[in-house]
């Protein structure tokens, strides 16, 4: 049996849940709609987050963070994805659980300065020149074997190239012909050739093409240098971490102690600090000339309270660094316990740097639109009566909670041979899996009645 590496997808799960999330909702004037974009309710933060967009592409919010404090379930990785998306289409998104930094094999700094990368973009653009049109013509000329051996060799191969301009004949590097024949091309094709790099791609085929072409044959030019009939652009978006992995080598020399250490784990990709300085300087070379431009995008650290202090003298620092993402931290709680006590668990050097914005408990209403909105796009139909409930249990447990019942409650209903989910699918579903605070009482009664054992046996 081979045991492969499992690619997490942690990351894309944590976005899938957000789907219905377009943008913030706001009007032009900056006020919030009670509901669009996919939102629902918030109102004052969406607001607030709106003057954050502002002051992001005024540039001025260049070395502080924003911080989003309230309840679980209050909306607010939600809403680090819509500022995100109200920045542009494709600025990247990265979310990240402040427990995360904690792993026995890499560093806490090197996990957070990974997912900085991932949430900075850079849009390269590169303009392709091409020769397209219909070949009208296309003959290999073979002359004698130069070093006087037998056989023949190739010198250039005319292609008689129909375009919107009128019938042109291009005299090619013999290189092209490979190219040319693998992609069975004939007279008749629609084709067009790469100038930089001379590859051929076939798009079509005319029923009348002409047989004739009017102008006489240019000397020898290599391709860049011919006539250009069509310019593409061509739009590419990568992070940097993308740019970091791809530069990557795989670690360990010939020596026999790196061979073996190959053996014990799978052969791993090192970034280090130097690769990343090299991605860097190629980056900056790539935006001084015009071929890139650099996207900031969101890093979204949920949980923020559950960083230590080596975590926050980075993120002080790379805060300030010249590729730097926005950084939106996320936490439920008031005063920090363990290491930290300070507001919110932050050192208050850094929470000096940063703008805090509080998400408020939805009401039964909103629960149920959000609900809705939810089980619509999972392509699911609710029944009324199931909906009335979730909304007044979500009240009581969570939003997070009843999200959460819909889909064991689909598949509950299917099971009964129904496409709608009905009252009962979801009161089924609600005492197969408790919320949060129910489970939590349960124990506690077992706790102070002194019958924790007897609690395992229940
Ligand atoms: P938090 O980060 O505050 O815990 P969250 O954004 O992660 O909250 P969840 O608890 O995961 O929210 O919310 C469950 C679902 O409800 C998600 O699909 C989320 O997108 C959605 N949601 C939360 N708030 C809103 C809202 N105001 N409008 C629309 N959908 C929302």
């Amino acid at each position: 049996m081979k045991i492969q590496e499992v690619k997490s997808t942690a990351r894309e799960q944590r976005i899938a849940l957000h789907t219905h999330i377009k943008g913030l909702g706001l009007l032009d004037d900056g006020t919030a709609q009670s509901e669009a974009d996919g939102f629902v309710g918030q109102e004052t933060a969406r607001e607030a987050c709106g003057i954050i967009v502002d002051l992001i592409k005024a540039k001025k919010m260049a070395g502080r963070a924003l911080l989003l404090a309230g309840g679980p379930g209050t909306g607010k990785t939600a809403i680090a994805l819509a500022v995100a998306q109200e920045l542009g289409p494709k600025v990247p998104f990265c979310p990240m659980v402040g427990s995360e930094v904690y792993s026995s094999e890499v560093k806490k700094t090197e996990v957070l300065m990974e997912n900085f990368r991932r949430a900075i973009g850079l849009r390269i653009k590169e303009t392709k020149e091409v020769y397209e049109g219909e070949v009208t013509e296309m003959t290999p000329e073979e002359v004698e074997n130069p070093l006087g051996g037998y056989g023949k060799t190739l010198s250039h191969v005319i292609i008689g190239l129909k375009t919107v301009k009128g019938t042109k004949q291009l005299k090619l590097d013999p290189s092209i012909y490979e190219s040319l024949m693998k992609e069975r091309v004939t007279v008749g094709d629609v084709i067009y050739i790469e100038a930089n790099t001379g590859a051929v791609k076939r798009v079509g085929r005319s029923d009348a093409y002409a047989t004739e072409f009017d102008l006489e044959a240019e000397e020898y030019v290599p391709l860049p240098k011919g006539e250009v009939h069509k310019k593409k652009e061509i739009v590419q978006d990568i992070t940097l971490h993308d740019l970091d992995v791809a530069n990557a080598r795989p670690q360990g020399g010939q020596d026999i102690m790196s061979m073996m250490g190959q053996l014990l784990k799978p052969k791993k990709t090192e970034i280090t600090d130097k690769l990343r300085r090299e991605v860097n300087k190629a980056v900056n070379k790539y935006i001084d000339q015009g071929i890139a431009e650099l996207v900031p995008g969101v890093l979204f650290i949920d949980e923020v309270h559950l960083l230590d202090i080596e975590c926050f003298t980075y993120l002080n620092k790379a805060l300030e660094s010249q590729f730097s993402p926005i950084v939106i931290f996320a936490t439920n709680r008031g005063m920090g316990t363990e290491d930290i006590r300070a507001p919110h668990g932050i050192p208050v050097d850094l929470l000096d740097r940063i703008l805090i914005i509080r998400t408020k408990p939805y009401t039964p209403e909103e629960i149920k639109a959000i609900v809705q909105i939810r089980a619509k796009t999972e392509g699911l139909i609710l029944a009324n009566e199931a909906l009335e409930f979730m909304a007044e249990c979500g009240a009581q447990t969570s939003l997070r909670y009843v999200i959460q019942l819909l889909t064991p409650a689909s598949i509950l209903a299917r099971t009964n041979g129904r496409e709608n989910i009905s009252l009962d699918d979801i009161t089924q579903t609600k005492t197969l899996f408790y919320d949060a605070k129910s489970s939590a009482k349960i124990l506690a009664y077992y706790e102070s009645t002194g019958q924790l054992a007897a609690y395992s046996e229940t």
